[in-house]
């Protein structure tokens, strides 16, 4: 089977290949994939800014349908359409792996990343952590469950957004959009953040449903800026860049609670005497537990939120450069790549 491959560092390093086709293990299921997100996360791994188990093949954003299931596995037939969660591999009997943390599992190898991904004509994953997707949502739609999933343990599993509640997001791309869903969902009233190379994201925030967005690079804009410093609630730092965290923490209240969810890539200036001063909560969100699936899907399949708007390129498993290209350079919202097109 066809796949994209890192074989190593560096940025040369990926490419087309061919593996074997996998087969499922006992308690394992093999999927047919639909369609794989580009997600933030595969562009870190490209310029080594994410730890990955090379060679392997990324992707872990997928849609798919169960092609082969284990002996063991009773629940799945081959036709289902299905995602799963990304943690494939753990040790099971840590502290974190009891508590439903496999993110946090010392041992952990997630697909795209410790073990082979859903840039590839199939994905081998533990039935267990393999769920239905609802009728009512197309595959493609699906592919962006995993993100979602990521959202939910942010807004709801690891921060708490009251109804009425006035919150920041920073960073309008498909984590950002998503973020703003999940958060409206809960009741909160969202503000979006963004730069001028984010007009035409800024623009969805709004017909999403966001109360107002603002340019931050705008010159135009800095008197509104300034007059909502220090009102905030709740910030959403989604863009992963430190001038984007350093404006959360001025744009929230004394007391106001702080939630990383973008990924910076490296170490940042961040001022936490002013979050000290402020008696800023800080919170941190990273990937999903198997609960926050359980609730990605039924905000799907309640359309409460709504990913259609935020799948804006579809291409065939080889044009996948471009694919990263548009993702890199902000073309786009969530760019899927489809390796059995
Ligand atoms: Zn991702
Ligand atoms: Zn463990």
């Amino acid at each position: 089977m066809k796949a994209l491959v890192k074989k190593g560092p560096g940025e040369e390093n990926i490419g087309l290949e061919q593996l074997d086709k996998p087969s499922a293990g006992e308690s394992e299921v093999l999927v047919k994939v639909h369609a794989t997100g580009i997600c933030g996360t595969d562009v870190h791994i490209l310029k080594d800014e994410y730890p990955a188990n090379y060679p392997v093949a990324l992707g872990h954003e997928y849609s798919g349908y169960i092609e082969e299931v284990g002996s063991k596995i009773t629940n799945f037939k081959k036709g289902d359409r299905v995602v799963s969660h990304t943690a494939a591999v753990t040790c099971g009997n840590c502290y974190y792996c009891k508590h439903g943390l496999l993110m946090l599992c010392e041992e952990r190898k997630s697909i795209g990343s410790g073990v082979n991904g859903a840039f590839a004509e199939y994905v081998v994953v533990p039935a267990e952590l393999t769920y239905k997707i609802p009728e009512n949502i197309s595959m493609d739609e699906a592919a962006l469950s995993e993100p979602l999933a990521c959202i939910v343990r942010s807004v709801i599993e690891r921060a708490t957004v009251k109804a009425g509640d006035s919150v920041i997001v920073s960073g309008p791309g498909t984590i950002g959009l998503l973020t703003q869903q999940v958060v409206q969902a809960s009741g909160g009233n969202v503000t979006v953040v963004g730069t001028s190379q984010d007009r035409a994201r800024l623009e969805l925030a709004k017909e999403l449903g966001a109360m107002d967005i603002i340019v931050v690079d705008d010159e135009r804009e800095q008197e509104k800026l300034q007059s909502i410093m220090g009102t905030f609630d709740v910030a959403f730092e989604c863009s992963g860049v430190a001038p984007s965290a350093d404006n959360c923490l001025h744009l929230l209240k004394k007391t106001g609670l702080y939630v990383q969810v973008g990924l910076f890539g490296k170490k940042i200036l961040f001022d936490h005497d002013l979050a000290l001063m402020k008696e800023i909560n800080i919170t941190n969100s990273y990937a999903s537990e198997p609960t926050s699936w359980v609730r990605a899907l039924q905000l799907l399949e309640s359309e409460k939120v709504n990913v259609k708007p935020l799948i804006s390129n579809k291409l065939p498993l080889e044009e996948w450069e471009k694919g990263f290209d548009i993702v890199m350079n902000k073309g786009g919202f969530k760019v899927l790549l489809e390796p059995n097109e």
